[in-house]
């Protein structure tokens, strides 16, 4: 089966190693970019720090990354294409819409938002002929509003339509993962088509497991970000992944770091452009230099770690029944 790289299109088995969500280049706002220049962020720095970072990965076995940057989170689709010629890590790239309630999203009927996307998935991003591999949605603290709906919905059927799989953003300490499944599951989009992205970030296993017997996939994909949440710490997470294993649901787990060369939230751009930043064990091989060692530590077999790194990516974009 194909899949949509910025490079191309490839077969599924050539996939190989797979990041789930990652941000290849930066999250960045395009206002800011856009009036602030030099001050914001410098894009040829940029590129540089993606490609510095990016060729780590390539070096430390990854193949494949899944940018999870949508069009309102500063998706600069070019840069993300040049970082990966330059680096040869492919990327799958996104349509879809972050969380924030913009005004131009709030008030646009759901007809127009629609066009937008399936504008993107039929004939390429940002007037270029890259199409996306993947939709991308979001629903943060302030739950499920009207206007995440609104949203949620209009990514599930242009997924539909185009036959593309999802990965929703949610805050798994407010046991948001059910109710994204129950939008999908309504407009049409199989469950085994769906990331409940960011759920590792609570070692909750019952919510996890109550959403994993529903047959979607989930992401433990914030190794290497510890944050005031239960279940953030390496230790922590390692630890969720094995229960999980244990417990029977390897096929269902996808890996990953959130990770940005440039997040452009934090920290200031003239911190994160020096060399030293670039040298931050925290990037796209975290989980293969940190966490397998003490995954194998704790006796989990390499071959379900290669099952999770390489095998449940390509299931999920083929989407093969569980
Ligand atoms: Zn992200």
């Amino acid at each position: 089966m194909k899949v949509h790289t910025v490079t191309g299109e490839i077969d599924t088995s050539e996939l190989g190693y797979t990041l789930i969500h990652e941000h290849a280049v930066t999250c960045c706002d395009w206002s800011m970019r856009m009036c602030l220049r030099k001050q914001f962020c410098e894009e040829e720095r940029l590129l540089e720090m993606a490609v510095t970072q990016l060729g780590k990965a390539y070096a430390a076995g990854i193949r494949t990354i899944v940018d999870g940057t949508p069009i309102n989170l500063g998706r600069d689709i070019r840069l993300i294409k040049r970082a990966s010629e330059l680096s040869k890590v492919r990327v799958i790239v996104s349509s879809g819409f972050y969380h924030q309630e913009d005004p131009w999203l709030v008030w646009k009927p759901k007809e127009e938002i629609y066009d937008y996307l399936a504008y993107e998935c039929a004939h390429g991003l940002e007037e270029t002929s890259i199409l996306p591999g993947i939709m991308k949605c979001a629903v943060d603290y302030r739950g499920m509003t009207s206007y995440i709906l609104k949203m949620l919905g209009i990514t599930a059927d242009a997924a539909k339509k185009y036959r593309l799989p999802v990965f929703c953003h949610t805050i798994p300490e407010l046991k948001q993962g059910g109710a994204v499944l129950d939008i999908m599951q309504e407009h049409g989009v199989p469950l085994n088509r769906v990331v409940a992205g960011h759920s590792g970030d609570v070692d909750d296993i019952e919510y996890l497991e109550s959403l994993l017997q529903r047959g979607c996939y989930v992401g433990l994909d914030r190794f290497g970000t510890v944050t005031a949440t239960p279940g953030t710490t390496l230790e922590r997470r390692t630890d969720t992944l094995i229960r999980l294993c244990k417990d029977g649901w390897e096929k269902q787990l996808l890996i990953s770091h959130d990770y940005a060369p440039y997040t452009g939230f934090v920290p200031s751009w003239k911190e994160a452009c020096t060399n030293e930043a670039l040298e931050n064990p925290v990037n796209f091989t975290y989980f293969e230099k940190y966490a397998v060692p003490m995954l194998l530590e704790k006796g989990l077999p390499i071959d379900t770690i290669r099952r999770i790194t390489n095998q449940n990516p390509r299931n999920y974009f083929e989407g093969i029944s569980l």
